[in-house]
């Protein structure tokens, strides 16, 4: 094999960040075989779909809601959860439709997001130093059950399965119906206002439905070319995850029809045609197969984490070859040059809608660090989606010993962001959040995760319903309160 030529196990060759060691490599290989036996999770024509839908963004004329849990863990996968994750991510989106007046591309970090990247490979429980946990499809969360099991993958994948065809089906379903937001779980919402001011909005919008159809205007849920129904049902919706284990990413790698490559249909020639039959064999299409190409049909978008994406590692020469749309994580180490060269590798071609940068500096080093990253893929010509994604550089450690993020350095990174690219002649196209829709079923009280919002949430309150499998996420009240500030920012 050439030296720079792809295959999906090509990464083998090159140094892996954040590997794991499991305890019996043959198991692992067996487990994999399992995988690569069993259909894809999502199909080559919604991942195009999607890269199309990235492309508009990339010219300004829609905009991204990337969001979902940090890991999400086999545990949760309930009916209640999925419903009300997916409620937020509609309620959300719904609002900013209304402030930006442009599509919404929702990705999810749903239906696969269960590995995770980890700063140090022990940590301590108690007085006890244990393995870290390293996502439900690694190893389990109790201190006791830390060593890597390749079963895991196995469960990943029908636990995405699962998750996924869940969402088909409430996408699919009168759930998703925008004559239904009310339903978007907005019930156990208890801020006065933030309800007042949401009803305000599916109101207008209820009018606006009902205007259009009053005067027999079809409403195309899509707003690609065509229109027509959207991914997974009435709206358009995506899933994603990082791509970490590239074990499993290359075992549901797959060659298939590319559906963008020209399919000539096939000619037919009239019966009263005078045509000869030699005339005829040479107006008959020749090959009318699309081109295969090597998908990842494991999610729609892919991203690649701010830990694994050296250059010359493992992650970059497996996701230069797929030919998903991408999110690259962009750090306050990452340097201008490197960017560059970085996406040089990555998108060679510029491609159109391949792209997708999501920059999480931090509320005190975005300034230092965007406007020379905006500069850099200006003069490179490199077509990106500008994504923010103001959680994952203001994490901190409560007094009360919690990691948590205050809404307010959340709000301040991404305020700056949508300033910055507006005084350097670029384009804020989207958010990258950890939030939640889930709540407590007993109580049905939202999670405590994050300090600040309109809840006013103190370091005192965390504790009481703290949930996350790793990072700590918006909750639903939280995530409107920043849903409104963008729509009101978008709306100037
Ligand atoms: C994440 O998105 O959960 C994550 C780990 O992000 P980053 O790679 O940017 O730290
Ligand atoms: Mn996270």
């Amino acid at each position: 094999m050439a030296s720079n030529e792809w295959t999906s196990s090509s990464w083998r060759s090159k140094s892996l960040s954040q590997p794991v060691q499991y305890p019996d490599d043959q198991h692992l290989e067996s487990v994999l075989k399992k995988i690569e036996k069993l259909p894809p999770l999502v199909h080559p024509s919604e991942i195009e779909r999607l890269k199309h839908q990235i492309s508009q963004v990339q010219r300004n004329e829609a905009f991204i809601l990337h969001a979902g849990d940090c890991a999400e863990s086999f545990e949760a996968c309930t009916h209640e959860n999925i419903t009300a994750k997916i409620g937020l991510i509609l309620s959300f989106s719904l609002v900013l439709v209304w402030g930006a007046r442009l599509p919404i591309v929702r990705i999810g970090r749903i239906a696969g997001q269960y590995a995770k990247p980890r700063s140090s490979n022990t940590e301590k429980i108690g007085d006890r130093e244990v393995p870290s946990f390293r996502g439900d499809n690694v190893n389990g969360l109790e201190p006791d059950d830390r060593i890597p099991n390749p079963e895991r993958l196995l469960s990943a994948y029908f636990y995405s399965a699962t998750t996924l065809n869940y969402i088909r089906g409430l996408l699919t379903s009168d759930f998703a119906s925008l004559n239904h937001p009310a339903d978007w779980s907005l019930s156990h919402v208890r801020s006065p206002h933030l309800k007042q001011e949401f009803t305000k909005i599916v109101n207008g919008l209820t009018d606006a439905l009902d205007f259009t159809r009053t005067i027999g205007v079809a409403t195309p849920a899509s707003y690609e070319k065509g229109g027509g129904r959207g991914v997974l049902g009435e709206v358009d919706f995506y899933s994603s995850h990082e791509g970490l284990m590239l074990g499993y990413e290359q075992s549901l790698t797959r060659d298939l029809p590319d559906p963008t490559t020209n399919v000539r249909s096939p000619t037919i020639p009239r019966p009263d045609s005078a045509q000869t039959e030699n005339a005829r064999a040479s107006t008959a299409p020749h090959n009318t197969s699309p081109s295969t190409a090597p998908y990842n049909t494991s999610a729609h978008f892919l991203w690649i984490g701010d830990r694994t994406r050296q250059i010359d590692g493992a992650h970059v020469e497996y996701f230069r070859g797929i030919k998903n749309p991408i999110g690259v994580k962009v750090g306050p180490s990452m340097e201008e040059r490197e960017l560059v060269r970085l996406l040089d590798i990555l998108n060679p071609d510029k491609e159109a809608g391949r792209i997708t940068l999501i920059t999480r500096y931090g509320y005190n080093k975005i300034e230092a660090h965007l406007p020379a990253h905006i500069k850099a893929i200006q003069a490179s010509g490199h077509p990106v989606a500008w994504v923010c994604d103001p959680m994952h550089g203001n994490t901190q450690t409560s007094s009360t010993g919690h990691k948590t993020r205050h809404f307010t350095n959340i709000v301040t990174e991404l305020l700056s962001a949508l300033s910055i690219h507006s005084s350097h002649s670029s384009v804020l196209n989207g958010v990258s959040l950890e939030f939640t829709g889930e709540v407590e079923l007993e109580t049905g009280f939202s999670v405590t995760e994050c300090l600040g919002g309109s809840m006013e949430l103190g370091e005192e309150e965390l504790g009481l319903r703290y949930a996350t499998a790793c990072d700590p996420r918006l909750n639903f009240e939280q995530s409107l309160d920043l849903a409104f500030l963008v729509a009101d920012y978008l709306k100037k």
